[in-house]
């Protein structure tokens, strides 16, 4: 296969400039596309060339048939979506295809088929892979899904099928209150995916989200990069993610990676992907998602592993072999990540913007910032309130919770509210410096936080 010479990065922000800076360590060309309101964007500044796309909003990004277009007449041989918008459309990675562009991701029918939750279960249970109990096809009626959830029995969850970012996903603690559920989780995933298929599945009460990393070649090579405890989450939503889980027995992980990889190399994955599970008190493993995306979450593997997950994904797009071992990946340390989000923590997390008046960043050793502000850059209102990510790294867990402590207390941003005031009490919290986290702790903790 022919060696990629130029990417257009069919994304904004912050994942813009890191597979920006992905390309230039590369050597290779990168092409930036902005809309009508990005135009002050840093990647639109850094990339080797850059074009404008039509429109202020979302639908700016989406817009696959132009996107393809600038890609042509820039001369690009290769698209990387980031994460949003387009990485996870089969539609447009065919579409690459078709116009003879290399979508850096994987195959449409994997994209295809963990865009569908309920299609991903199934598939996953096929290969070995625990899965909650719960619907194997959408679930019709509020008649029919009361049925089942009395079958499954109470808790359980309503979950939009092409559902995602915590969307169109309901508990149903109690019978009475299935049919109002149903209907919110419907009418929700309709809002935001435009379709309402919803499926039923047993909650599991208090669990850690623990995801795995994988990287796969398209020669049956399937490594993992090891696991992302994504326990601290508001309302579903990540917040803070932590390689490695600092609370994770090795038996457990060792399973978690052994299921991952093995069930990716029965289905032909390649390029990255993340295996994500939830984890019992007792340490029970149930798959829940495939993401089939680079992360938000990625630096955290990155810093431990010292693996480029960018640039071997571009690599492996344009057909070379993985260049490292299973045995040859080493983990040390612990990388902690801070979603930096402009919204106030303190009136019900309301994502405001602004102009960054001044700005102090966080450095020295062990500290990473993904971001794409700067002093002066006006914060568009049009996308997704994430501005940044702060990563921090030590040798030990209690080094990195008291690096993050300095990084986050060095951070400062004027202009508008931020969420680092909400990470300083979490890294002060005894629960989070003792690892005794699950996915209630965040909402749980907000009722004594600020
Ligand atoms: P999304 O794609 O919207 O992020 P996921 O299926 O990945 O949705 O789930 C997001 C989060 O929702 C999980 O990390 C977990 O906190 C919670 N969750 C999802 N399914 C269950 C379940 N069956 N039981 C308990 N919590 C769940």
């Amino acid at each position: 296969m022919a060696k990629i010479k130029k990417v257009l990065i069919a994304n904004r922000g912050e994942i813009a400039l890191r597979i920006i800076r992905a390309c230039k360590e590369l050597e290779i060309g990168s092409v930036a596309i902005f809309s009508e309101v990005d135009v002050e964007g840093i990647w639109v500044r850094k990339a080797d060339e850059c074009y404008p796309i039509m429109g202020d909003l979302i639908q700016a990004y989406l817009d696959y048939d132009r996107i393809i277009s600038i890609a042509k007449k820039a001369d690009c041989d290769a698209i990387h979506p980031g994460y949003g918008f387009l990485s996870e459309n089969a539609d447009f990675a065919r579409a690459c295809e078709e116009n003879g562009i290399i979508f850096i991701g994987p195959k449409p029918e994997h994209i295809e088929l963990f865009g569908d939750k309920m299609a991903s279960k199934v598939a996953m249970k096929k290969v070995g892979v625990p899965v909650l109990e719960g619907t194997d096809e959408p679930v019709v009626s509020i008649h029919e899904g009361e049925k089942v959830a009395r079958e499954i029995g109470f808790p359980v969850i309503i979950k939009a099928a092409f559902g995602g970012g915590g969307r169109g996903m309901r508990i149903v603690k109690a019978e009475k209150d299935f049919k109002e559920m149903f209907e919110s989780a419907t009418n929700e995933s309709m809002k935001y995916f435009g379709r309402d298929e919803v499926f039923i599945e047993k909650y599991v009460e208090n669990p850690r989200h623990i995801e795995i990393q994988v990287i796969a070649d398209k020669y049956g090579n399937v490594l993992h990069l090891g696991e992302r405890d994504c326990s601290i989450q508001r309302r579903h939503q990540k917040v803070i993610e932590i390689a490695p889980s600092p609370r994770l027995n090795n038996e457990t992980r060792k399973e978690l990676y052994r299921i991952a990889t093995k069930a990716m190399f029965k289905l032909g994955y390649e390029s990255v992907g993340t295996v994500e599970f939830l984890v019992d008190a007792q340490d029970n493993i149930y798959f829940i998602e495939m993401n089939t995306r680079v992360q938000v979450e990625h630096p955290v593997t990155e810093t431990i592993t010292g693996v480029d997950i960018i640039q071997r994904m571009i690599e492996i797009a344009e057909g070379d072999k993985l260049q490292f071992l299973q045995e040859e990946i080493q983990f040390r340390g612990y990388a902690i990540e801070f979603r930096i989000n402009a919204e106030n923590p303190q009136k019900n997390f309301m994502p405001g913007t602004g102009t960054v008046s001044k700005y102090l960043t966080p450095g020295g050793p062990g500290v990473r910032l993904d971001t794409s502000i700067y002093t002066g850059y006006k914060v568009p209102a049009n996308y997704d309130s994430m501005i940044g990510k702060l990563i921090v790294w030590a040798l030990t867990w209690e080094g990195a919770v008291k690096k993050a402590k300095r990084a986050l207390d060095e951070f400062y941003i004027e202009g508008f509210p931020t969420n680092i005031p909400l990470h300083r009490e979490i890294v002060r919290d005894e629960d989070f410096i003792n690892g005794t986290f699950n996915t209630s702790y965040l909402d749980k903790k907000m009722e004594i936080f600020t």
